[in-house]
């Protein structure tokens, strides 16, 4: 028999369309090959299963072989086969009509092209991106089916003939083209393997071994898994990685469908690097480690797999943004990973604090980012003082609310960027019992002005913002051992000693007990800064304003009695001292003015 036809064709030399379209992504022909075959293999061990396939199932199996001197890929199964009726049908029309169903698309779509292409499965018909020939020679599981060898070399123009075929299955050939010599080299081809196949559901072979892990963890019931099944899988992911905190195993089919396991990486500050570490499967096939349209933002700091057949995989970018499975997936992965960090704060929270740190910057991206994820998230998220005790938000307010409201019954909440810098500060702090945060991340600042929002009557200041009593301003109103004439004299002192204008002098009455200098960076000042800095707000011209300090001198403090009753050099000498030693104090005293400061020091020292 030999029978010649025609593809039916509606789309004028679609061939030279998908070649040339498809270029960036050529070797996605393997991937939809291989999923045909394996399919194949499946549908004959359901056909064996209700009892419509009597025959031996034998064992099922999908081969890739390379040639390359006859310039081949060969892609076997075992599965159901095809007669030369459901050849017709199947390749001629439907592959045929799926990779027209692509070129119209292709031609409406505006803008975002490889979009289309990394994500729309072409199917059979993406052989012709790699292949100047496609031979399929298969025999049909039915009764007495005869074998068939189609042949297609690209054309619209096909033939069928007669073949020699002795086992069930189907064999698809392709006659590798000139300028896909790559896809003839056994280290690409398995290259591609382990890209897109290794967690395919039939055992597929090359080269004499199995390439695949035909029963991924993430298909199988939580029940059956142990902690390390979890982390072996994760080192078969992420050979190089840290092992990860914790995980959450994904199972739902109502009302989408999808399976996986999610895991909880150490994330410290680097974030931006480990993006892309998610990777999306529809039915075990590989298809993107790019899940930004899937998977919530603030999520995509997670690795792991999803799968699901309900993704739409064939449309646009922004079908897909709109796409409401998508959605509804968004929101169960949301809900899933709070409910986890939940259920982990809530029975055991000494490992819950243990991995805060490594958690910490996660579950403030999320909060800042999902109002859904910061209403969940609000009860288990922690603060962790100078004193490395953590307390959830409830708790903390407790603490220190009676200790730290100011006169307008606004809570106070103290933190520092670095408790090293900041020492004397957090220290004048803990000398009025005031309790201070550590709030050291990248995400930080942002994450404090969104609490200001979300809490009431709370307001946040950096320890050193401030002189210590109008951290938490209270009505009583400090005595001033010095009259206003004498307040005046040693503001003028200090600004001639100092000749700085971008520090701001006042005299106030602070305890004795208190520094002689402070000095301190406005909390709003600081912020508007780092706006500008993080590019946000439309403070732009803010980053390049100097720093401007206040310089509060206490008008309490004996050594500023000793400034008032010296004069001319030696009073600039004293003041410039304390002055120099309040920068030291925040290590802000450095190069030719610390070297002027020591020199200073020893001469003041000589003197007395
Ligand atoms: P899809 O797989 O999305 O249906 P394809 O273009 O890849 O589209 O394939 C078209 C049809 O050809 C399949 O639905 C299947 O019926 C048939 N087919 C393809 N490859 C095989 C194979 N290896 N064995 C049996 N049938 C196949």
């Amino acid at each position: 028999m030999e029978e010649r036809g025609n593809i039916s064709i509606h789309t004028e030399n679609i061939f030279p369309i998908i070649k040339k379209f498809l270029y960036s992504d050529h070797e996605i022909f393997l991937r939809e090959l291989v999923s045909n075959a394996v399919d194949a293999t499946q549908k004959v061990k359901r056909l064996a299963a209700v009892g419509e396939y009597k025959g031996d199932l034998g064992e099922l199996k999908v081969k890739v072989a390379v040639n390359k001197d006859e310039r081949t890929i060969t892609i076997s199964d075992n599965g159901i086969g095809m007669t030369a009726e459901e050849i017709k049908k199947y390749i001629n029309q439907i592959a045929f009509s799926g990779a027209s169903e692509f070129v119209e698309r292709f031609k409406d779509a505006s803008g975002d092209k490889d979009q289309i292409i990394g994500q729309f499965g072409l199917g059979f018909y993406s052989a012709f991106m790699v292949a100047d020939r496609v031979d399929i020679v298969t025999k049909s599981y039915q009764e007495g089916a005869e074998p068939a060898r189609w042949t297609c070399d690209g054309s619209t123009e096909f033939s069928i003939t007669d073949a020699q075929k002795e086992e069930r299955g189907t064999d698809v050939i392709l006659h590798i083209a000139p300028d896909s010599d790559e896809f003839l080299e056994t280290a690409r081809v398995r290259n591609i393997l382990d890209k897109y196949c290794k967690f395919l559901p039939v055992p597929v072979e090359f080269e004499g071994e199995v390439i695949n892990n035909p029963n991924p963890i993430w298909t199988k019931q939580p029940a059956d898994l142990t902690d390390e099944d979890y982390k072996n899988f994760y080192k078969e992911l992420y050979p190089f990685s840290e092992p990860p905190l914790f995980w959450i195993h994904l199972n739902v089919d109502y009302p989408f469908n999808l399976t996986g396991i999610l895991y909880f990486p150490k994330i410290k500050n680097d974030f931006e690097i480990q993006r892309n570490k998610i990777q999306l499967y529809s039915r075990q096939v590989f298809i993107t480690d790019e899940v930004k349209d899937v998977v919530p933002e603030f999520l995509m700091l997670l690795h792991g797999i999803i799968d699901s057949p309900d993704i739409p995989l064939n449309v646009s970018r922004s079908f897909l943004q709109a796409d409401s499975s998508v959605k509804k997936i968004n929101t169960y992965i949301t809900k899933k990973v709070a409910d986890k960090l939940n259920d982990i704060f809530k029975k055991d929270r000494e490992t819950f604090e243990k991995n805060w740190n490594d958690i910490n910057v996660f579950v403030k991206y999320g909060m800042l980012s999902d109002d859904k994820f910061y209403e969940k998230a609000k009860d288990f998220l922690l603060l962790q003082n100078t004193e490395g005790k953590y307390y959830t938000i409830e708790e903390y307010k407790a603490l220190v609310q009676a200790n730290q409201t100011n006169k307008s019954e606004q809570l106070v909440l103290l933190y520092t960027t670095d408790a090293d810098k900041q020492h004397a500060f957090i220290e004048a702090a803990q000398s009025r019992s005031y309790d201070v945060l550590k709030l050291d991340s990248v995400i930080d600042s942002h994450f404090i002005g969104m609490l200001e929002q979300k809490l009431e009557k709370t307001t946040l200041k950096r320890v050193d913002s401030e002189t210590i009593d109008k951290l938490v301003e209270r009505d009583e109103a400090k005595e001033s051992v010095l009259n206003d004439k004498e307040k005046e004299d040693l503001k003028t002192a200090y600004e001639q000693a100092i000749n700085n204008q971008n520090m701001h002098v006042e005299v106030a009455p602070l305890s004795p007990d208190d520094a002689p200098v402070v000095i301190t960076l406005p909390e709003f000042m600081r912020r508007m800064k780092d706006m500008s800095r993080t590019g946000g707000g439309g403070m732009m011209f803010m980053g390049d304003m100097p720093d401007t300090y206040n310089v509060t001198v206490n008008a309490n403090h004996p050594l500023n009695q000793r400034v008032l009753n010296t004069n001319g050099d030696d009073q600039s000498a004293v003041a410039r001292q304390a002055f120099d030693l309040a920068l030291l104090s925040q290590n802000m005293l450095s190069g030719a003015a610390l070297t002027t400061f020591v020199k200073r020091s020893f001469e003041l020292m000589t003197k007395e």
